[in-house]
């Protein structure tokens, strides 16, 4: 063993700092987190490079006094909270003071400040933790901070980060949740020199969503908000019609701080049994607003997940606020921006927010409220009821005339919206059309958008919707079709000596898989008359651009729509309509968990996925035609399992029966 050596305070620094600062994205929140803290009411973002060489955030907050520059550098340095007020506090509010020594440790760090009382601002420059430059400078009331070069120091921290395209992904994701949680602060997000996002901060949570996600999202929303056991729950749920393969579009925030909510995951499942198929989830943007006495968020600097004191009132908070907005939701008028009635969201002092804590504390000590049970079969009863009450045809929204002058009282986000269709068709229009040689269809012009109300609807081909066919022809008096069971099972007499008794759904599925593979996509791409567009979050977006060679071997014809969605203009032929947008969400969501997979597996995959869902059913109309043409090339193929490995043709012989009914020995 050597001798014990105290670390130096630049070792220490830097170890200290991995805590807090993993990535640009840790970076980005916290530096968002204090603007929010500072009171500001815009808040600007713009990394390069994913952030590892460049990020900078502005505000229009507070400001630094001078005086207080250096010491917020220093480690558990903080305004937020006094020292005789208690450590809970800042464990569950987060503020530790250990950000700006952290970040300034493992970068070069710019900072131009003016706290409004002051007539000069301050720049500072502090590179690896030891200051560079202190000096007088004009700029406006407000904070900007601009870290260069993060981990230029700790090659070790800096070889564990990801591709640019990873960390700018992660810090999308991040504004994004600082967007849906903070409508009431204009957040302006810029990428690569490129326009990601614009919130307007009128307060509205709707508002927020819309720029987020988008208006298709937007559209299909249900006002949540419901308060039970001292939990308060606002937000919004996706109609359990557009519920979604995976999890990846619900969020959760506690007191306006995003979380990963195991417990509100599994209400919102328990909430929708009944109502929303098995395997799909509704997505939402919840907010719980609860005592910070029960909760414990951000234990660890950098960690989501949240620890609840008892889980139980929160659990059943979630459970009946999105039962009661499913109930509700009878009523349902579209949710509509203008339409937004959830009170805008105002802004808080942290230091208020401190003594709130240990009010609440406090109080909570004495009282302890009992909690309603809840009455699992009626529940169940009143599911029931609202799937029937759900089927009912939605009330259409509005189109929008994008060739007429939207009104003055337009709301700025509506504005927006036109501005980027604008862009888009005007994008479209300058597009040299290269026309299809494989494709005799007319390409319609201004794709995914509304048809302008002057188009008649009859100019609009309809879509033929269609059961899908099987398309295998076949003339060979070899197979004798006997009949069908159940509607899956298809019974054919091969030559005199043979019974095939084939799953019907899982020959086809293994057929078009074979052929999908085989061709790479090419035969089965068909050109959608009306393209759709789908939103999706950023991760599952990105995975999507990153691999539209892929979607493209599967039949798929994906273009970029921005801000968060892409337009699928071609799928594969028999895949019906309204299985395209799942099966690309389902395919988005596989692609962002299986980065690493080599090309193969996750063509196998998306081959799977496309040919079960283009496969015909069990229970679907067949012609005796098609289960022969069927099961003879099960047999000329000699396929006996579905891509998923389930059987396909159960064959028994001649032989094998006699033996059974006693006839030969
Ligand atoms: P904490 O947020 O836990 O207090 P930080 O290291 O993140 O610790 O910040 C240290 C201090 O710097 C804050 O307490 C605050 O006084 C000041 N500060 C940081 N960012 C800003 C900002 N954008 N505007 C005003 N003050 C800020
Ligand atoms: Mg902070």
């Amino acid at each position: 063993m050597g001798k014990i050596n105290v670390l130096d305070k630049h070792v220490a620094e830097l170890i200290a700092a991995g805590e807090v600062v993993e990535r640009p994205s840790s970076v980005i929140k916290e530096l968002v987190e204090n603007s929010i803290d500072a009171g500001a009411t815009a808040i600007t973002v713009e990394i390069k490079n994913g952030g590892v060489t460049f990020m900078r955030v502005s505000d229009n907050g507070s400001g630094i006094l001078k005086e207080d520059i250096r010491p917020a550098f220093i480690r558990h340095a903080t305004s937020k909270v006094k020292e005789e007020d208690d450590l809970d506090a800042i464990a569950t509010l987060g503020f530790r003071g250990e950000a700006l020594a952290s970040v300034s440790s493992v970068s070069h760090l710019e900072l131009i400040t003016k706290a409004r009382e002051e007539e000069l601002g301050t720049r500072y420059l502090i590179e690896g933790g030891e200051e560079v430059l202190f000096e007088d400078a004009g700029c406006p009331d407000g904070t900007t901070f601009i870290i260069r070069d993060l981990f230029y120091n700790v090659p070790a921290r800096m070889k564990f980060l990801k591709t640019d395209m990873a960390e700018g992904n992660a810090v999308s994701n991040v504004i994004d949740k600082i967007a849906l949680s903070h409508p009431e602060i204009a957040l302006t997000y810029i990428k690569d020199s490129k326009n990601m996002l614009h919130t307007v901060g009128d307060g509205k949570l709707l508002s927020a969503i819309y720029a987020v996600y988008g208006r298709d999202f937007t559209r299909k929303l249900i006002p949540v908000d419901y308060t039970l056991g001292g939990v308060h729950v606002t937000g919004f749920i996706s109609s359990p019609e557009n519920a979604r393969p995976n999890r990846n579009m619900q969020n959760f925030f506690i007191n306006h701080r995003f979380v990963i909510c195991k417990t509100a995951m599994a209400a919102i499942s328990e909430a929708c049994k009944g109502t929303v198929m098995v395997g799909k989830f509704p997505s939402c943007v919840l907010n719980l607003d609860m005592s910070f006495n029960a909760v414990d968020v951000n234990v660890h600097p950098t960690k989501l997940e949240v620890r609840f004191v008892n889980e139980r009132p929160v659990f059943d908070a979630v459970y009946h606020a999105v039962k009661t907005a499913l109930m509700n939701s009878e009523k349902r008028v579209e949710a509509k921006l203008g339409n937004d009635t959830t009170k805008p969201i105002k802004r808080v002092n942290p230091f208020e927010l401190a003594q709130k804590v240990f009010r609440e504390r406090d109080e909570q000590s004495a009282v302890k409220q009992p909690l309603p049970r809840v009455n699992l079969q009626q529940e169940q009863k009143k599911a029931d009821a609202l799937f029937t009450m759900l089927d009912e045809p939605e009330v259409s929204v509005p189109k929008i005339n994008l060739n007429t002058k939207v009104a003055d009282s337009a709301s700025p986000v509506e504005e927006q919206y036109r501005r980027d269709i604008e862009e888009k068709r005007a994008e479209k229009a300058q597009e040299p059309i290269t026309p299809d040689p494989e494709s005799e269809q007319p390409v319609p012009v201004g794709e995914g958008l509304d048809p302008p109300t002057n188009q008649s609807a009859a100019d609009v081909p309809e879509e033929p919707i269609e059961e899908p066919r099987l398309l295998i022809e076949v003339d060979d008096n070899a197979y004798r079709y006997i009949g069908e069971a159940f509607k899956t099972y298809v019974i054919i007499e091969k030559n005199p000596r043979e019974l095939l008794l084939i799953d019907k759904h899982a020959a086809h599925e293994r057929i078009i898989f074979e052929k999908l593979k085989k061709e790479k996509g090419s035969g089965y791409s068909q050109l959608l008359l009306t393209p759709i567009t789908v939103t999706l979050n950023k991760i599952d977006y990105n995975a999507v651009i990153e691999h539209l060679d892929v979607f493209r071997e599967a039949g798929f014809d994906i273009d970029d729509f921005g801000s968060g969605s892409i337009i699928v203009r071609s799928a594969p032929q028999y895949l019906p309509l309204e299985d395209i947008k799942p099966s690309v969400i389902e395919m988005a969501g596989y692609l962002s968990e299986h980065k690493k997979e080599i090309r193969s597996e996750k063509m196998e995959w998306i081959y799977a996925n496309v040919s079960c869902r283009a496969a015909i059913k069990g229970g679907n109309n067949s012609t005796e035609q098609e289960l022969i043409a069927l099961a003879k090339t099960v047999e000329d193929e000699d396929i006996r399992h579905c891509p998923h490995g389930r059987p396909v043709c159960i064959v028994l012989k001649k032989h094998e029966l006699e033996r059974m009914f006693g006839r030969v020995e």
